[in-house]
């Protein structure tokens, strides 16, 4: 994936962690509440998860620090 700040190539990776709890988004400065979490609101769908660990597949440009995540949002 070429990165859209300097256009060069991006490095593929794989974003990793504790898997317990989902990993959400939601739009603001708010996190994600625990309503929205128990029906499901704001679940990445790139997130890979298993009880212990959860794996997002990234693009990361080591010249601008930033990274890239093809995903959607539940609603
Ligand atoms: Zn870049």
């Amino acid at each position: 994936m070429e990165c859209p700040y300097c256009k060069r190539e991006m490095e593929k990776g794989i974003l990793s962690g504790d898997g317990r709890a989902n990993v959400t988004w939601k739009a603001g400065d708010k996190k994600t509440g625990g309503f929205d979490r128990f029906i499901g609101i704001g679940r990445l769908t790139a997130v890979k998860s298993t009880l212990t660990t959860f794996t997002v597949e990234t693009y990361f440009c080591p010249f601008c620090k930033k990274m890239i995540i093809d995903t959607d949002i539940t609603n």
